[in-house]
């Protein structure tokens, strides 16, 4: 494959004035990556600070009620209440080995804002987040926990004061500070090595639950699955199945109020190849490439395009994508709340729902399920659905 690819999917599709910042952090990254001191560091924060290996838990009230065998990667319960830390800190820590003082990132929901936020605090870093100002009135929660941690959040009134516009001021920040500062991105998207390097830091979570799942049940897991925003807890779980053909991978994407209905985030469905944001892979785009509105109750699965190396496991058709919608997922929610004890996100909620869907499928199957996080930040959205 050719370096950056994933197939046809991928690669660096960036303005001229970007290359050098892209050149020095591919240089950067694959140097330190390489580095035992460097592996060690990061690890040691994974387990101390962040409290990895996060447990593999057996949901038996759900595996009993669906007939099958149920296992949680319990990623709910990382320091700051999902996987985003685990990139965060590793891009903060690669960060200050590249002698930058400063990073900076953009946000939609505030979550990556806040892991962000918090991997500076920790290592002494100047922290700058971006967010649309519509993004800022909606998530005022997450706006105060990042102040608390010492960031400064710049609220972005262009265009349509959301997340695309917060990307665009990101990016610029970053072609005018690259010498003090790191753009931190919160997925497998962008231009290479971004994809490659969130992938690197994320793996984690599947090495774990591969060798947590060995040793509860002697063997591999008949499928796994997980929701796909821009595609990190996804990346981070199948990674290491990715050679284990026996091993079915799910990736289960918003299907928002009804695929049919045109208001969802299912790039796999609805969406077509395109380059957007520095790399091409599936976007939700109209006939002339202008990029369409999503819409999904999971913050975190709300956007119009998906990290390339999953278009590219999608057309080699590895990994299974589907959807589930807001309704399915709002059942999901209540049944692993109330049958296990565990508030699981909404991003996270939608894999779920898939296992609840497909129940009678996968009857007397090992099925694993990555919880990308805890629904703490959802109860809100959650009872407004059930009380208008
Ligand atoms: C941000 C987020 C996601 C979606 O991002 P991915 O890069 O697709 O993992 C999923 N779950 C939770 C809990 C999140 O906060």
């Amino acid at each position: 494959m050719r370096k950056g690819y994933y197939g046809k999917f991928g690669g660096v599709f960036v303005p001229e004035t970007l290359m050098p910042s892209i050149y020095e952090l591919e240089e950067a990254f694959f140097r330190w990556w390489r580095s035992r001191d460097f592996r060690k560091e990061f690890e040691g924060y994974l387990k101390d600070y962040v409290g990895r290996p996060t447990p593999l838990y057996h949901a038996s009230n759900l595996s009993v009620r669906c007939g099958l065998t149920l296992y949680l990667k319990r990623e709910d319960l990382c320091h700051t209440g999902a996987h985003k830390i685990i990139n965060a800190l590793g891009q903060a820590l690669l960060a200050k080995k590249m002698g930058k003082r400063r990073v900076i990132a953009e946000t939609g929901a505030g979550q990556h804002g806040v892991a962000v936020a918090t991997a500076a605090a920790l290592l002494g870093l100047e922290c700058c987040i971006y967010m649309g100002a519509d993004d800022v009135e909606r998530q005022k929660m997450n706006v105060i926990r990042m102040d608390m941690l010492g960031a400064e959040v710049r609220g972005v009134e262009t265009g349509t004061r959301t997340l695309k516009d917060a990307i665009n001021e990101a990016l610029r920040d970053w072609v005018t500070n690259v010498r003090t500062t790191h753009y931190i991105l919160g997925t497998v998207f962008g231009p290479y090595p971004y994809p490659q390097m969130v992938k690197e830091f994320v793996s984690v979570i599947g090495r774990e639950a591969a060798r947590q799942i060995w040793k509860k049940e002697k063997r591999l897991p008949d499928v796994v699955v997980a929701c796909v925003g821009g595609g990190s807890n996804a990346m981070g779980i199948f990674y290491p199945f990715l050679k284990r053909k026996e091993v079915t991978l799910v990736g289960v994407e918003a299907g928002g109020k009804g695929i049919s209905t045109g208001h969802h985030a299912a790039r796999f469905q609805g969406g077509k190849v395109g380059i957007f944001q520095g790399t091409k892979s599936y976007v939700l785009q109209d006939s002339n490439g202008q990029i369409l509105d999503t819409y999904s109750i999971a913050p975190g699965l709300d956007y119009a395009s998906v990290g390339p190396e999953h278009s590219f496991l999608m057309e080699s058709q590895r990994v299974t994508y589907t959807s589930a919608t807001d309704e399915e997922t709002l059942e999901a929610f209540f049944l692993t709340s109330r049958e296990e004890g565990i508030i699981p996100a909404l991003e996270s909620s939608h894999a779920l729902a898939y296992v609840i869907k497909n129940c009678t499928r996968w009857k007397d199957k090992l099925v694993l399920v990555n919880l990308s996080g805890r629904g703490d930040k959802d109860v809100e959205t959650v009872s407004r659905t059930i009380s208008p």
